[in-house]
């Protein structure tokens, strides 16, 4: 069993952190980071739209040159597209000898994109959760768990700071894995395209689809594939797959076991295999590095696509009714 860290040294890091990108990610290190005691200056490009949310949250914000110089720290919280040429452009100049530098996905490293020179740590924080999440859970005294690892030792002490940046980020009251840049970016990726966001975006679209083409109500059809799925999810994430299954009917738990494996049966296991194939001999990588050096064309047709699907829209339609009320002092 791997072993799970929950503490970090936040002193280590008594230097400036310099947060390059304030996004869902930027925003969030940046901010919890600060919150945790740390000097935080958020490097962004000039006439950046995220400048003014940043100075807004009270954070001093700099050229990306001017926030990597001097840094302890830098990390690299850009869209992984935008990071080998902010790296070559804007830090490797202006990186101060022994200054950190601090992944949240192992992809460019582990690719070779961006091979920083010895003499630097190169570490990695990747939180399992999204950037929003990351700093809601903080702010409520919770944590996003992190898998953390080491591409490079310069100081003798990466894995130490890598703790730290993970506590400061409130990542160690959740808890830390150790992993390496290879492990987070292969299974990173495979949970990504087949599980998260691919598989369930697959599986919630047909399922809305075929009740759909059977003449069933869209809306009906929208409350049970996709509305119902994050109440679901909830008790798994709090409780395991048993906690949902002891939630649930007898009627709706006989039917996961005996159905489910038809639906999601072992031709998609087979399929699942193949994806992870593709993302080990880096074959994946090169055709989503050719799409992002061609300006991300297929990326704009899967968004306008999607934007016309019929559950989009009837989804809009039904989750803007559900607005807050106001109850009225009940005594
Ligand atoms: P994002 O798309 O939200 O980042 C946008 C920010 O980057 C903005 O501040 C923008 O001004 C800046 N930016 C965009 N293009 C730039 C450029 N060319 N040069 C300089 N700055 C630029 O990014 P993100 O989704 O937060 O991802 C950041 C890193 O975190 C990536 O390595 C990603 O893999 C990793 N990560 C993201 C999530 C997530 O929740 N989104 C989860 C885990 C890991
Ligand atoms: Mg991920």
């Amino acid at each position: 069993m791997a072993e799970i860290f929950k503490s970090g040294n936040v002193d280590l890091l008594n230097g400036k952190v310099a947060v390059l990108g304030y996004g869902s990610q930027g925003h969030a290190h940046a901010l919890n980071l600060r919150d945790s005691g740390v000097e935080v200056e958020v490097g962004l490009r000039a006439g950046s739209a995220s400048a003014a949310a940043a100075e807004e949250a009270g954070l001093t914000v700099r050229s990306v040159a001017d926030a990597v110089r001097g840094a302890q720290l830098v990390a690299f919280l850009v869209p992984d597209g935008a990071q080998p040429s902010l790296y070559e452009e804007e830090v490797a100049p202006n990186l101060e000898p022994g200054a950190a530098l601090l992944f949240a996905h192992g992809f460019n490293v582990h690719y070779g994109r961006i091979a920083p020179p010895a003499g630097h740590d190169v570490i990695m924080v990747a939180p399992k959760g999204p950037g929003h999440v990351v700093r809601r859970l903080y702010t409520e005294g919770y944590g996003t768990p992190a898998v953390v690892a080491v591409a490079q030792d310069a100081s003798g002490q990466a894995q130490e700071l890598a703790f730290a940046y993970g506590a400061a980020l409130g990542a160690a009251r959740a808890g830390m894995v150790v992993t390496s840049f290879a492990e987070e970016t292969e299974t990173d990726l495979f949970g990504e395209q087949t599980v998260l966001c691919g598989g369930v975006t697959q599986l919630i679209q047909l399922g809305f689809e075929t009740l759909v083409e059977a003449g069933y109500q869209p809306e009906v059809a929208y409350y049970e594939c996709l509305h119902e799925l994050k109440l679901i999810t909830d008790l798994i994430w709090e409780g395991g797959i048993e906690r949902m299954h002891f939630s649930i009917s007898d009627t709706a738990e006989y039917g996961s076991h005996a159905v489910g494996p038809k639906v999601v049966d072992e031709h998609v296991r087979e399929n699942m295999r193949a994806v992870l194939a593709s993302i080990r001999d880096g074959s994946f990588a090169r055709d989503w590095i050719a799409e992002m050096d061609r300006g991300q064309p297929s990326l704009d047709v899967y968004r306008a696509k999607l934007a016309e699907t019929q559950i989009e829209q009837v989804g809009a339609r039904l989750r803007a009714l559900n607005v807050k009320e106001e109850t009225a002092g009940v005594g």
